[in-house]
């Protein structure tokens, strides 16, 4: 089998890189002249710049899993520390090294630029959350979602909403609630304290995954095609040839009979 994987950042890395360690024909295609995507490095001048700062979650346990198995090792290329949210107006809320759920209910408890009520309402809404593993009723933006929660005071503010736009890089009048939750439950809703942990780069975004995932998947018979956008996905005549009583399921296009269009920059 042969797949043709659009996009080497972060994903499209971590997925050549499981395609190719299960044996398949794997070829990146990746607009950009370097790998890594929005979190990448950036030669300007001579010097390597990266992408915009990047922080990780002990949670990313995927990608971090994906990082051992390529050779860079997180504990070598990244400072890890329990997390710790300081602001310059006075709001603080930082973990202690003790055991999960300790850690997240002693830092909420004692967290700076929060009144009692808030951090009552707020600790009742995460037991809450927990108890419904984290599933939401229905679909919303991560802000309505808060707003119906009551959560409207510092912690959002300070916590709850830089967190939405670090992890899903979307704002949160925008970002999914669920997909939120979703970090909320691997990460400060986790019964495991290293995933609650911030990760702090030691070294520039290209040498964490993008670097070594490139040379490992070079390494291991993948291609790389850097500078190359993928422009349409066609179906071959194969698709024309499906069944004519197949279900819509079945005949709809699916990578073994889809061709690409590319173009070099
Ligand atoms: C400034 C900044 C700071 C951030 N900080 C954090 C942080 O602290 N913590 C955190 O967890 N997340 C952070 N993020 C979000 C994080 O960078 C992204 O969620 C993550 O990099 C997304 O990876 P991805 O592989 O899914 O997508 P992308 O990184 O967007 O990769 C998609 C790739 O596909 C390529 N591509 C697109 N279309 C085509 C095509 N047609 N043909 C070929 N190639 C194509 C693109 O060139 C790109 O390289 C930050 C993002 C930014 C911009």
């Amino acid at each position: 089998m042969k797949v043709a994987v659009i996009g080497g950042g972060w994903a499209g890395l971590a997925a050549a890189v499981d395609l190719t360690a299960a044996g398949v024909a794997t070829t990146v295609y990746e607009a950009g002249r370097v790998p890594g995507g929005r979190a990448r490095s950036v030669s300007i001048d001579g010097r390597t710049l990266d992408n915009g700062q990047h922080i990780l979650l002990g949670a990313y346990r995927d990608i971090l899993d994906v990082m051992r198995r390529i050779g860079a090792d997180p504990e070598r290329l990244f400072e890890r520390r329990p997390l710790q949210v300081v602001d310059d107006a006075g709001f603080r809320l930082a973990l202690p090294g003790w055991p999960a759920p300790l850690n997240v209910a002693w830092a909420l408890l004692t967290a700076h630029g929060v009144g009692w009520r808030e951090k009552v309402a707020t600790a009742r809404w995460m037991q809450g959350l927990k108890a419904r593993g984290f599933r939401l009723a229905a679909e919303a933006t991560v802000a309505d979602w808060l707003d119906g929660a009551g959560q409207t005071g510092e912690l959002r503010r300070h916590l709850w909403e830089p967190l939405c736009l670090a992890a899903l890089n979307l704002p949160a009048g925008r970002a999914s609630a669920q997909v939120f939750a979703n970090v909320l439950r691997d990460s400060l809703g986790s019964r495991r304290r290293e995933d609650t942990d911030l990760l702090l780069p030691r070294v520039d975004l290209g040498r964490l995954l993008p670097g070594p995932a490139s040379h490992w998947l070079a390494a291991h018979g993948a291609t790389l095609r850097f500078s190359t956008r993928i422009e349409a996905l066609e179906a071959t005549p194969s698709m024309s040839r499906s069944p004519a009583n197949a279900s819509p399921r079945r005949s709809s296009p699916s990578p073994r009979n889809m061709r690409a269009r590319c173009g070099r920059k």
